[in-house]
């Protein structure tokens, strides 16, 4: 069988590996940090964290410079741990998985940006409609390469930061998350079949804010490969 055309796999580099990692999907969770939940005029004691989906090739690639997205005058940063999801138990049983296979599927971390569109954003929650406008537009999702779980360190320990033009606009501790990483995977594996390739960004510490072109982005978390990015021209005017 021959296919129509060819589309490239969307692929991440890993820290100290010739090989790539190819994704399969994005998902992400809403409020999973409770300042964050308050900033934006939730109540983290009554509303529990909840997922979205960003396409796979949605993700730009450390140190790309995305031009400023069509359609918004309000493109906000979200810096976020990513999990990255692989392994042979997961490529045989992925939904519905026990705390020690939740575990046991983490390949690897990286720190990426859930950039958001934050007009189309507060437009959809006004009129009950689908998040995809505000979250799943290209290089929405750009990341580091992956550290692998064995040489990241204690990621659920670690301190996450954004700096905009040398100014911390963003910090945390992922000991902060409402759902820690395993718990996220099992909850995620009780609505999707989870598969080798996916990534799951963890939500976000309070002070997201807005970006123009030409700002520079430093995202960090403790033990992985620092983010960097610059907010190019806009598409159109
Ligand atoms: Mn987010």
């Amino acid at each position: 069988m021959s296919l129509l055309f060819a589309i490239d796999t969307p692929v991440v580099p890993i820290v100290g590996r010739a090989e790539q990692f190819p994704v399969n999907r994005i998902y992400c969770v809403g409020r999973n940090y409770a300042a964050h939940a308050r900033e934006m005029g939730a109540n983290p004691e009554r509303e529990s964290p909840f997922f979205f989906s960003k396409p796979a090739n949605a993700i730009a690639p450390n140190g790309a410079e995305i031009p400023y997205p069509q359609r918004t005058h309000d493109l906000h940063h979200e810096v976020e741990l990513v999990v990255a999801l692989a392994g042979e138990a997961l490529a045989q049983q992925g939904e519905n998985l026990t705390l020690a296979q939740a575990e046991a599927a983490v390949f690897g971390y990286a720190v990426g940006i859930d950039f958001t569109r934050r007009d189309l954003q507060a437009e959809a929650k006004d009129k009950a409609r689908p998040w995809d406008t505000a979250k799943g537009f290209d290089n929405s999702a750009p990341l580091s390469a992956l550290t692998p779980a064995a040489q990241a360190g204690d990621p659920a320990a670690a301190h996450i930061s954004l700096h905009v033009n040398g100014k911390l606009r963003q910090q945390g501790h992922v000991s902060d998350l409402i759902w820690n990483i395993p718990e996220l995977i099992m909850e995620l594996s009780t609505y999707y079949r989870l598969r080798p390739g996916d990534l799951i960004f963890t939500g976000t510490p309070a002070g997201v804010a807005a970006v123009v072109p030409g700002d520079v982005l430093e995202g960090r978390v403790d033990g992985l490969e620092t983010l960097n990015i610059r907010i190019g021209a806009a598409l159109r005017s």
